[in-house]
């Protein structure tokens, strides 16, 4: 019922809406792509490991980081040390209401 008429940047950005969360909390700029969230005490990154970037998403959204450790935390600290802070691109803003769990349907 969505209509897929929305014009991305280009084709680079074909992934945009196969990544996590269908680029509801979008996508890397380069390729759309988006990989997460991984979780950093309350605050939740996504990431484009093929570009190595990473944005930040929000915070508390998601209930998983309560069942991780400061440890863990700090392991993906690290690691997401090693990609660069970008603005991530959305797809399609014409639709504030897009369902994040919509089917590609
Ligand atoms: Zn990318």
């Amino acid at each position: 019922m969505k209509t897929q008429t929305n014009t991305m940047d280009g084709a680079r950005l074909s992934k945009l809406g196969s990544g996590a969360f269908q680029g509801h909390f979008g996508g890397c700029p380069d390729c759309g792509d988006a990989e997460g969230p991984y979780n950093v005490g309350r605050a939740h990154w996504l990431v484009c490991p093929e570009h190595c970037v990473r944005w930040l998403i929000g915070e508390n959204l998601f209930r998983a980081w309560r069942d991780e450790s400061p440890e863990e935390w700090e392991a993906t600290q690290r690691w997401l040390d090693g990609f660069r802070v970008v603005k991530p691109v959305y797809g399609d803003d014409t639709n504030p209401d897009g369902e994040a769990d919509n089917d590609d349907r």
